[in-house]
């Protein structure tokens, strides 16, 4: 149900940007997410058809592709930090921040 929502509002992004640039018709999205950002890609895919018909998206292919979070420690350390460990590779530390991860946004579009 989450992913349904978020394929709608994507296809309502779509339909702004294309409206604004006098698309006809959208070919391919690609889209970029963090590994945090609380969407599972394959979920996504699987909806965004539904909510695709009958808009200028109808048929276009999706392509997802997921960043790696990075997280900042106090000792300096900055990078991936493995999801169950939760703590710094180098120093052990659990005051990590997450410094990216969550981001979702349309990278490009391919249209006619
Ligand atoms: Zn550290």
């Amino acid at each position: 149900m989450h992913e349904l929502s978020i394929a709608q509002s994507l296809i309502g992004l779509v339909e702004r940007e294309a409206e604004k640039e006098g698309f006809t018709r959208v070919l391919e999205i690609r889209l970029r997410m963090g590994e945090y950002a609380g969407i599972i890609p394959d979920c996504l895919r699987e909806f965004f058809p539904l909510a695709a018909a009958g808009t200028k998206a109808e048929g276009a292919a999706l392509e997802i592709e997921t960043l790696p979070a990075r997280f900042r420690c106090p000792c300096g350390y900055e990078g991936g930090v493995e999801r169950r460990a939760a703590c710094c590779p180098v120093c052990g530390s659990t005051a990590i921040r997450m410094v990216s991860g969550r981001e979702f946004f349309v990278e490009d579009l391919k249209v006619e």
